[in-house]
This record gives C-alpha cells, structure tokens and sequence, in this order.
C-alpha cells in the first residue's frame, strides 16, 4: 500500500549562503495494509520530515514514493489532492481550521468530500466526538477557542472520520489524559484490522509497542548520522 525507494531529501538554506541539510538518504521502505510501523530517531533525524514527504507536502529529490500506485513525487497537484481525499490521510499535531466552522461540520468534512450524504457523515462524526470525549454542547461551535487537548481530539475524530487506506499519525496520543489516549489507541487498532496500512511517529513508548508491528529508526536514512 505504501512504498519508498531510494527517496531523499535535501535542504537548500538560500537565505544562508545556500547551505545545504542532507537530511535524509536512500529510504526504503514498504508498508502494508494491516501493518502499523513506527518511525523512530533521535530528534532532528528526520522523521517529520520524511512524514512530509509521503503527504505530498515535501517533495522528494529522488525516487518513487508509491502510495496505492500512485507516486508522490511524479503526481499532477490534482492527482495528490484526489489521493488525500480518498486514499492517504494524516493525523497533524495541531488542529488547523477555517474559522467559525461548526466542530461536528469540521469532522464530517472529510466524509462530505467524498460525496456520503449529510446525515451518515454527521452520525459518523457524532460517533467519534462521542468517543473521544468532546462534549455535544462544544459540537456547533468553532473549535478554534477549544483547549489543547480538545483540538487534537477533534483533530484525531475528522482524520478517521472516513476509513483511509493508509494513514500518517504524528504523535497522536501526545498530551492526553489516559482516558482519550486509550481511545485514540483502540481507534488505531480498529483501521489496522480494516486493513489501513499505517506509519506514525509515537514518542509514547508504551502505545508505540503496543499498535506498531515493526520500528524504523530513520537516524540509519540520515546522513549526517550514518555509520
Ligand atoms: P525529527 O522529526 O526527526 O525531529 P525533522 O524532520 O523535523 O526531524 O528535521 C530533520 C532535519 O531537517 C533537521 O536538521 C531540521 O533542521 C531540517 N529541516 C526540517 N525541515 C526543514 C526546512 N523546511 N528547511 C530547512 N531545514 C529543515
């Protein structure tokens, strides 16, 4: 479902004499539907970086970043955008909204994207912000006056509004209470046997071990830090 060959990254800093970040080298890397793998490094080895690069935001010096045939370095913005919809989707560490968007329209967002009548969207993100402990009288606001914690559960309820083939997490239980981070984890445990093929960065030992199959330190595509 996902695959990377040969995929590297380099930072050109043209405001600062034109350095140049070699940041990552030579990933390779599959993953396939059912599977969970951690992306793991020191800080600054690459991780998020190579996050970026197989949502599309990034774009990769070479080779082929292949997300249900289609490869990310190659594809049309169209393409990409039409894969984000209904292919690839991506767990952010932060909420980033349109303003005044009422919180149950920003998790059924996804849904109405792909053309699910109102009401079965509605139902699904009622589910999630159920689960995830939002309270219903937050639900017709805006979440953007929302604390912390409850922005990344909206967050977390509109990424798996709509059941994605493949999904990116960036820390998707950091700073929850026990509670929510329990169901966060059920949530990822629920897309692995729907089949998702999923890759995320979980500096929470304990959940990592517990929803990944495998760990790639990353430190090993870096450079800089290669032994
Ligand atoms: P990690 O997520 O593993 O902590 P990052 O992927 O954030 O690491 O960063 C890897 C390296 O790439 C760092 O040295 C960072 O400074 C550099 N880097 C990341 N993004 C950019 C950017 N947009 N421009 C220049 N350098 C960047």
């Amino acid at each position: 479902m996902i695959e990377l060959k040969n995929v590297s990254k380099t930072f050109t800093l043209h405001n600062q004499n034109s350095a140049v970040i070699e940041v990552l080298g030579n990933v390779n890397l599959t993953v396939a539907p059912g599977e969970c793998v951690a992306l793991t490094g020191s800080s600054g080895a690459g991780k998020s970086t190579l996050m970026r690069m197989i949502y599309g935001n990034y774009l990769s010096q070479s080779g082929v970043i292949s997300i249900d045939g289609t490869d990310l370095v190659q594809a049309a913005p169209r393409d990409i955008i039409r894969l984000r919809r209904e292919v690839l989707g991506y767990v952010s560490q932060f909420l980033r909204v349109v303003p005044r968007v009422p919180t149950l329209d920003v998790v059924a967002q996804p849904l109405r994207s792909l053309g699910v009548p109102a009401e079965t969207a509605e139902n699904r993100a009622r589910d999630l912000l159920s689960r995830l402990n939002i309270l219903p009288s937050l639900w017709s606001l805006s979440p953007t006056t929302f604390s912390g914690g409850e922005q990344q559960r909206v967050n977390i309820a509109r990424g798996f509004a709509h059941n994605y083939p493949a999904l990116l997490l960036d820390e998707p239980t950091a700073s929850l209470d026990p509670t929510n981070r329990e169901v966060v984890l059920t949530l990822i445990e629920e897309a692995k046997a729907r089949k998702s093929a999923i890759i995320g960065i979980f500096h929470d030992e304990a959940a990592r071990s517990r929803v990944c199959d495998r760990e790639i330190d990353v430190s090993r595509f870096t450079p800089a830090l290669a032994v």
